[in-house]
């Protein structure tokens, strides 16, 4: 029953625990059941590689997502579950037949809605509710937004719910009638050997319920190609060519399954001065030479506002002035970064006369020679 094991349950974390929550779990069971702690005792033995393996699933993001997966296929309709009756072997009807739908799958829709040709009755055995696909897109932000934070909206093209029929695949006025196969739990029992294994219903891939009469726009398959508009909310600190997922914004699925995600590439446009390095950010300071001798106070641009920096005297070229918290916001972690700062000693393509004058005196004045360092 390897494959039934309820994963969160064996860390005591929530379903929709944070990484965080699940690492501080795993590191308190792990310490009191680590082998050189137990002295050998079997069972702490055993609790060890389960606690193990459950933390090697929960805290890599593909295999958690994975895992999610095969449970919400597990127990249709949000019924049964791990220790309801029979339990489940999810990943006997998991492996090799489909499994989700991820970016890679991005433009092979056909195939997917394809399984779902007949949705009334005498669905391939195995069949579920699968969700729909993933969907790609790509916006292009100005560099400002991409600091700010910005909500946008979309429009999307694809399969979206039926808007005759919400989704149900019935047609307006009828409902879904209770599976007759399954009495509506959505599951069936099959036994293999000593085992009694569940799977989702074959006549009504796990919902529990039939379509007598099909929509007449969707045919009850519960989603139709149209266009629609969401909103996307972009957090701050997204950089260039970065792809969020949201999760439940992709195609629709088909009746009972869940809506794929959206994943969006965000283009972020440069900036006129500013760049970007990580969470920091990069402005080069132009300066003139007496300024860059003499020190003097000057009014930096930054992602809020204008601030004063104080350029000491005696300031070289490239010199660098760090702005703490002056950066971008940290995606996933807290607070900003910095902006640095780098000094740029601009000499003037012509002087004036009265400047050509000025600077004459000063070559003549000037004690040190900088190509001193060549001599030996
Ligand atoms: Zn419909
Ligand atoms: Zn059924």
């Amino acid at each position: 029953m390897n494959g039934s094991k309820d994963f969160y349950q064996i860390l005591g974390v929530k379903e929709n625990a944070t990484e965080q929550e699940i690492k501080k779990a795993y590191r308190k069971l792990a310490r009191e059941h680590h082998p050189d702690a137990t002295a050998g005792d079997k069972k702490s033995e055993e609790r060890f590689k389960e606690i193990s393996e459950a933390y090697d699933t929960l805290s890599d993001s593909t295999k958690r997502r994975e895992y999610d997966d095969e449970r919400a296929f597990a127990r249709p309709g949000g019924m049964g579950g791990p220790g309801g009756p029979g339990g489940f072997q999810f990943r006997d009807f998991g492996g090799g037949r489909g499994g989700t739908f991820r970016a890679q799958d991005l433009g092979n829709l056909g195939d997917i809605f394809d399984l779902f040709g007949g949705m009334g009755g005498g669905a391939a055995q195995g069949a579920r509710p699968r969700r729909g696909a993933d969907l790609g897109s790509q916006v292009n932000i100005s560099f400002d937004d991409a600091m700010q934070g910005v909500s946008l909206p979309l429009v999307l093209s694809g399969r979206a719910t039926c808007p005759t029929c919400g989704g149900s695949g019935a047609k307006p006025g009828t409902l879904p009638k209770t599976c007759p196969t399954c009495g509506g739990r959505g599951t069936v029992s099959q036994n293999q050997g000593p085992f009694a294994f569940s799977r989702p219903c074959p006549q009504c891939q796990g919902k529990g319920t039939v379509v007598e009469e099909p929509c007449p726009t969707c045919h009850g398959s519960g989603v139709v190609n149209r266009t629609r508009k969401v909103t996307v909310k972009i957090p701050p600190g997204v950089s260039d060519g970065e792809t969020i997922r949201y999760p439940g914004k992709g195609e629709a699925g088909p009746p009972g399954g869940k809506q794929g995600d959206l994943l969006l590439t965000v283009n972020v446009q440069p900036h006129k001065f500013f760049k970007r390095r990580n969470a920091d950010i990069l402005l080069d300071l132009p300066l003139t030479y007496p300024e860059a001798v003499l020190g003097t106070q000057v009014q930096v641009p930054t992602l809020d506002g204008k601030v004063t920096l104080k350029i000491p005297p005696g300031t070289a070229d490239g010199k660098k002035f760090r702005l703490k918290g002056r950066g971008a916001r940290r995606l996933n972690k807290k607070g900003n970064g910095d902006m640095l700062v780098t000094a740029h000693i601009v000499v003037p393509p012509k002087a004036s006369g009265k400047e050509k004058e000025l600077l004459e005196k000063l070559r003549d004045l000037q004690k040190q020679d900088p190509r001193k360092i060549f001599e030996d």
